[in-house]
């Protein structure tokens, strides 16, 4: 018999796919790591089960518990899905702008929603970050996922990840690409190519106005600037915990405008519909595709899929009224 025992064990062994309209012409390979494949949507899952049995492992979430998490994206859902498989309540923190279908999302898992002000700023206890913090000093037996400092998220892209992708190319990959939000998929994942061969190249997909690329360059926190690309980049004047900037060789520069039109095009025209932030890295990843040779293979990481981002990046009315000019290109 094929039967996993529980949707968790579904987590993770996401395809590999070759790119082959939108790299153009050049000689090295590009391929995508489908993280919409995993059951919640997203890479997300992975680092939340691995917070999640690390908790267990340690004692800290006992049958009963409750996990918590300040969150408004992906990370919530897969907390949701995880807690719902494993019998825990789970609490998500999010900031009263988040969209209603997301709440609705978090629901149907059956995740209790505690809405903040989404005009606090991190001194203020109303802030989700101190909000989740002090829903879980007050509940016994509950856990705190805390994802930017969690050392279990990067471990689980550790364990995971990084392994998969070893042998999905036989250990002939030579530069793997994604962004950061918390870091923990490029500093996992990262760490593990690089262990098993050094010249592995860890490139950071970056948002222009995001803090990361410049702190790789220089080690100075500059102000960032607004930008629109939802959940990668760090725009809060900090570097997380699980950015290991060690594990990262460069970064490349990626404009809202070139983001959006590449997961345009990936839909489009590699049949692979998928977020904003996987636009932006497989944008990155083309233009690390020119600089390279036959025999170069790049992997880069599709963070999740389009059907949450209908409403605004493949709204042309949204697109429009943001990038005036784009849409038409775009066609
Ligand atoms: N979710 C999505 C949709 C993302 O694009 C990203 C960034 N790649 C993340 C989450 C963040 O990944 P991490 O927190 O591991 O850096």
């Amino acid at each position: 018999m094929n039967m996993n025992h529980s949707i968790l064990e579904t987590i993770g062994q996401t395809p590999l796919v070759r790119l082959n309209r939108v790299v153009g012409d050049v000689a090295a390979t590009v391929a995508v790591k489908l993280e919409y494949f995993n059951p919640g949507g997203s890479l997300k899952d992975r680092a939340v089960l691995s917070m999640v049995e690390a908790a267990e492992q340690a004692g800290k979430l006992r049958p009963g518990g409750t996990i918590i998490e300040a969150t408004s994206g992906n990370t919530g859902y897969a907390v949701a899905m995880v807690a719902a498989a494993k019998g825990y309540r789970a609490v998500i923190v999010c900031s009263d702008k988040v969209a209603a279908e997301k709440i609705d999302t978090l629901r149907a898992f059956g995740a209790e929603i505690v809405r903040v002000p989404g005009d606090a700023t991190r001194e203020d206890p109303e802030h989700y970050f101190n909000t989740a913090h002090r829903l879980a000093e007050a509940e016994e037996n509950s856990l705190y996922i805390s994802q930017s400092y969690n050392p279990d998220n990067p471990a689980g892209h550790f364990r995971t990840t990084g392994p998969e992708i070893w042998q999905q190319t036989g250990g002939k990959v030579t530069s793997f690409i994604t962004s950061a939000g918390t870091g923990g998929t490029i500093s996992g994942t990262g760490r593990y190519l690089k262990e098993q061969n050094p010249a592995v190249e860890i490139v950071l997909a970056d948002p222009v106005g995001s803090v990361y690329a410049g702190f790789l360059e220089t080690g100075e926190v500059a102000p960032s600037q607004p930008y629109l690309v939802e959940a990668a980049g760090q725009d809060e004047l900090y570097i997380p915990p699980n950015f290991a900037a060690d594990t990262v060789d460069r970064a490349l520069r990626v404009t809202d405008e070139e983001a959006f039109v590449m997961a345009r095009r990936l839909a489009r025209e590699e049949g692979i519909f998928c977020g904003m932030s996987s636009g932006l890295i497989v944008h990155a990843a083309v233009q690390l595709a020119r600089e390279k040779s036959a025999g170069d293979l790049i992997v880069a990481i599709v963070c999740d899929s389009g059907d949450k981002y209908l409403s605004r990046l493949y709204s042309d009315r949204w697109l429009r009224e943001r990038l005036p000019g784009l849409v038409g290109a775009d066609r």
